[in-house]
Order: C-alpha cells, then structure tokens, then sequence
C-alpha cells in the first residue's frame, strides 16, 4: 500500500488526497489511514519518509466521523456533495465539504463557514456545477473563496481524448472565475488513472486523488502497482466424484472423468462473488486450479484432480492475491467476474475476517484475508 502510494505520488509529483471512501474501497479505512501515515490523538506524528498525503477523502460524513471518533488529525475532504441539512454536522467534524450551488456556498458562510472545495463537472454529470455555468457563480466565489476547486473524470484509463476534454472545460472554466478566485487556490483533477496516464512532467494541478490504484488495482500499464489484497481460505473438504456428477447449486459443472473436488471455506457472503462460478481460478500449493459449479454463500468447490503433488484439508487456497509466484490480481478475478475491480473490493466487506501485514514483514503484500 505505501509503495503504491509513493509510486502515486511520484508519477503525480503532487501530494495526495487519498480516498479512503467506502471502507477504503473494503480494504478498510483505519488501517489504511494509519498505514499511510494519518496522525491520531494521542500518537506522535509518523516520522518514517512516507506518502505525503495532504488529506484524506471520504464521501459521506459517516465515513468522517470514523475517522475523527477514531482520533484522526488529519485534514478530511468529502468529494459527494453534501446537503445543507449536513453543514452543522460537517462543521463538527472539521470536514471540508465539496460545493456547487450558489446557496449552499452562502449558508456555508453563514454558518461559519471553514475551508471547502469547488466542484465543477466537466463531462461527469454527476456532481458539480457545469463548467460552461460558473460564471454565475463568479461574485458568491469573490466573496467565499474556496480553499480548492476540482473535477473528476469519468475515462481517464481510455485513451479516447476524453480527458484532454474534460481538462480544457476544466481550465476554461478556471479562466472565466480567475479574477474571482485568489492565486493560490488548490486545484486537482486527477484519480488514479489520471495520474497513471501522465508523462514526467506528472499531474496538473496542485493535488491528486488516487484512491483504487492504492489498492492495488493497475488501472493502465504504465505504472506498476503492488498487488495489496490477498483472500484466501482453507480447504475443508475433500472428494472423489464419478464421471456424470454434479458440483453446487444448479448443477452448471459436471464431470466428464473421475475428478477430485476440494471445498474452500469463502462464498459470496464473504464477496467472493457468484459471477465467480465455473470462471473464477484459485492458487492452492502454487498451482492455478478452476472454481468449479456455483459459488454458494459459504462454499467454493474447485477442481483439484490435476494438482500435482496433491493437496489436503486444511491446505490454504489463494483465491485473489499472490501465493509463491503466481498473482491472481483484483484485476483479473474483476474481470473474470465481469464487474469492475472498485466493484469486486468494496464486495469484500462482509464476512471476511481481515488480518494486516506489514510491508516489511511479508514483502508487497500489507493486507491479507483468510478464513481460517
Ligand atoms: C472515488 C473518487 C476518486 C478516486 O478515484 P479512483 O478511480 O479510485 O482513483 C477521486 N475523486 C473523486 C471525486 C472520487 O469520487
């Protein structure tokens, strides 16, 4: 994870708004925030060179309030728009809000106001006001600056010429609010595949917001990011089948031959997900054996007939992650599944039991799950 992070950083050269939305993708936010560095009451400042991360990002105020009620210092940006209902809570968390409608800047202030961030769309049309409309906006800035102000792209990891867009609307609009907004304004434009997709001159902008390549998840070639998730689980049954049997629910995998199929003890209820049935592979004493029939809730059978040297209950199976040689990455499993890898990390909050390593300690592999 911290070698992600500097990999980030430096191909970015800016510091870093790390997005710890959602349970840090599943990966979960505490121990991440506290393996990239954030301060905590209580704790002395992390002193070891490691990512400089100029905020953390979350999207909702639940996700803050974890953070804070947990004792963290750090500065805390919330990328989702939040409702003017949620300004006093906000204010209490020390949370600096996204905002873009005229009103909301204004009762901001008017409660007080604090640092908050200018979201402008250029092409998202998700959140932020429209880039061709923030002229209207020009006299509210004047009086209210903002402490930052940014866009999120939508398909960064394309070479389509879509960022390229999404970035001049960015900058015209930067330009049509230039005599409101004061010089030194943050901007930041980049996710994770935006700032892979740079060259050495690194992102625009004064910040970047990586949060899946943190993770692990390579979003382009280009920038070589360390494996982060393992889940794994334990072999808890074992058995011959004969020719013409079924496996699991459905009975959507048969066996031509006389095959050997071995349980795991992970289903869907831990996120390993049902799209994995007859598609998904595991890594169990090195070697890559197919999920065989439908992943049930908490069973996984796989193939084991050709493993070489065999395998025995209680033997771990790898399901994402590395194990000796071999990576089955969030990538691959995400893709297997045919859902993105954002979707396929934040799945793996439920069940699962997490276990944290550290870097030094078992090389790039600081997080690692298994049922045991
Ligand atoms: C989630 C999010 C990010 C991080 O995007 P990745 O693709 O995970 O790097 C950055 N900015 C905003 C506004 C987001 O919502």
């Amino acid at each position: 994870m911290q070698h992600n992070a500097m990999a980030l950083q430096e191909r970015a050269r800016r510091p870093l708004v790390a997005m710890v939305k959602a349970d840090a993708y599943g990966v979960g936010m505490l121990p991440v925030v506290r393996a990239l560095g954030g301060t905590f009451k209580g704790t002395d400042a992390v002193v070891a060179p490691g990512p400089d991360v100029w905020a953390f990002g979350v999207a909702t105020l639940d996700e803050a309030a974890t953070l804070r009620h947990a004792g963290c210092l750090n500065r805390i940006l919330c990328t989702a728009p939040l409702t003017m209902r949620d300004f006093p809570e906000a204010r209490a968390l020390d949370v600096r809000p996204a905002l873009h409608r005229g009103e909301d800047i204004m009762t901001w202030a008017a409660l007080g106001g604090g640092a908050w961030h200018f979201a402008i769309d250029t092409g998202m049309s998700r959140a932020g006001v429209p880039w061709n409309e923030v002229k209207a906006l020009r006299t509210v800035l004047g009086e209210h600056q903002p402490e930052g102000i940014f866009t999120h792209f939508h398909s960064a990891e394309r070479e389509d010429g879509s960022r390229a867009l999404q970035e001049s609307r960015f900058d015209e609009a930067v330009r049509a609010l230039r005599p409101a907004l004061h010089q030194t304004v943050l901007q930041h434009l980049d996710n994770s595949a935006g700032i892979a997709s740079r060259d050495a001159h690194g992102s625009p902008g004064a910040l970047v917001r990586p949060g899946i390549g943190l993770y692990g998840s390579t979003v382009t070639e280009a920038l070589t990011l360390a494996q982060v998730v393992h889940v794994r689980a334990r072999i808890i049954d074992l058995r011959e089948i004969a020719a013409g049997e079924s496996v699991s629910y459905g009975a959507t995998w048969r066996a031509d031959t006389p095959r050997r199929i071995a349980t795991v003890a992970l289903g869907y209820a831990d996120g390993y997900r049902r799209a994995l049935s007859n598609r998904g592979w595991a890594i169990v004493r090195g070697q890559r054996v197919p999920v065989v029939g439908n992943v049930t809730m908490d069973m996984t059978m796989l193939d084991v007939t050709t493993l070489s040297g065999g395998c025995s209950l209680g033997d771990i199976a790898t399901l994402v992650g590395t194990d000796g040689d071999d990576t089955l990455s969030t990538d691959d499993v995400a893709s297997w599944a045919e859902m993105s890898p954002y979707e396929l990390l934040t799945g793996l909050r439920l069940r699962l039991p997490r276990r944290y390593f550290d870097q030094a300690g078992d090389d790039d592999s600081p997080w690692s799950t298994e049922r045991a």
